[in-house]
């Protein structure tokens, strides 16, 4: 009790309060599973908001990471390195796509394809100056920066942040037409994440996202599509674009692309996109550092081998089984794809955040994802143990069995 009250105490005394956490402090972590500063194991159904889709310390990731800390860790872009070059073309080839631009966090590389949305706009569109414009989807989430948060629809995102940036129509989620009568001459872009990850692992309808390639296509718009939560094998495909076989003019990555050791971001688009991008025109001092890029290859090479997508697919049919029945007895609602579930808890059996913590007391980490919703995001290294100790963790604390 006392090392656990202590370090919470220091935190919420020296650290600001833009988070509220469960009350749990961990100290050490190993595949799905974590431990505490007091030795108590729990399953970790958060994965860092799937930043750590391969677990914690998956071995061929530390195996990597340890070998290049040893050698070269950062050089900025004003040198070449070893690890780039490589990584670029690994990325690109896993994407389907013919460059990359390399970031750290996702808000950045979200921001950087909406820089290259703006500069591929005015410079081969021919949208007029200054008057570009990006359709956005209600519900999303792509960050935290200013311009991010210009066109968050969540009043705790954005509240207080004003002057907003200009520039963004935000249209219903799931709407095809709202897409096509935002979209004028002046848009550059439809920005949106194929599924919601933040708002509850909302799935569009089917047939959605391929109608918007049609749209984008008939105004020569570029569809972007931040997969950085969903995409890199969590939904049982490399790209939750991948369920509709629809190919975006640019993917956002980020989160899982950095194995869960260290932040790694990029965007992947063709050379008729990232070609607006010129010497002095982007760039930031981490950006594609060896360290990163070198555990990113790794994380393409276990892609490309394809098993956390097969996984995720395995793994996420048994949780949806598991879970299916408890619709009407606690739950309201369910949705899943791959190994990413959002519930809705039926307010009667409790919150989301009051659910979460008696998950916490029966060592299952989750998080609410706000409201009634719990996002549920096991690493894809879980074990079909695991998965019955999560549906059974969701089960008691809805006191249905
Ligand atoms: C997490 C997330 C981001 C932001 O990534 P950070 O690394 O936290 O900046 C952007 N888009 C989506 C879809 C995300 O899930």
């Amino acid at each position: 009790m006392g090392a656990t009250a202590d370090h919470i105490r220091l935190t919420e005394t020296y650290a600001a309060h833009n988070y509220r956490p469960l009350p749990v402090v961990l100290a050490a972590g190993e595949g799905a599973w974590v431990t505490d500063v007091e030795g108590r194991r729990y399953l970790d159904c958060l994965a860092g908001y799937s930043a750590l889709n391969f677990g914690h310390g998956h071995p061929r990731l530390l195996g990597v990471a340890h070998r290049q800390l040893d050698c070269l860790t950062l050089t900025s872009r004003a040198f070449f390195n070893d690890q780039l070059g490589p990584f670029a073309k690994e990325l690109a080839e896993l994407t389907g796509k013919e460059m990359i631009l390399p970031m750290n966090t996702g808000a950045e590389a979200v921001e950087t394809s909406i820089k290259v949305a703006r500069k591929w706009g005015y410079e081969v569109k021919g949208v007029a100056p200054e008057q570009a414009s990006i359709v956005t989807m209600s519900g999303n989430f792509h960050g935290r920066t200013t311009t991010i948060v210009s066109f968050s629809t969540d009043p705790d995102a954005f509240g207080g942040y004003a002057p907003f940036t200009p520039g963004f129509r935000t249209v219903p989620f799931g709407d095809v037409e709202a897409v096509a009568t935002a979209v004028d001459e002046t848009t550059v872009a439809v920005l949106l994440e194929p599924i919601q990850g933040e708002a509850g692992v909302i799935i569009p309808p089917d047939g959605y996202l391929r109608a918007l390639r049609e749209v984008c296509d008939r105004a020569g718009v570029l569809l972007v599509a931040d997969e950085i939560q969903s995409g890199l094998g969590r939904a049982g495909t490399t790209f939750a674009c991948d369920h509709e076989e629809v190919a975006p003019d640019i993917y956002v990555l980020g989160k899982a692309l950095g194995g869960g050791l260290l932040p790694l971001s990029a965007i992947a688009a063709d050379r008729a996109v990232l070609d607006v991008i010129t010497p002095g025109t982007h760039g930031s001092t981490f950006g594609g550092n060896p360290l990163a890029t070198a555990v990113g290859r790794e994380v393409v090479a276990m892609l490309r081998e394809g098993e956390p997508q097969a996984l995720a697919v395995e793994l996420g049919a048994q949780l949806e089984a598991g879970l299916r029945p408890l619709i009407g007895n606690g739950l309201t609602e369910l949705r899943s794809r791959g190994l990413w579930a959002g519930i809705d808890v039926d307010p009667a059996f409790g919150t989301g955040r009051e659910v979460c913590e008696r998950m916490l007391g029966l060592g299952v980490l989750a998080k609410e994802a706000h409201g009634q919703t719990v996002r549920l995001a096991p690493p894809l290294v879980a074990s079909v143990d695991d998965i019955d100790l999560l549906i059974d963790a969701i089960r008691r604390s809805l006191g249905t069995s």
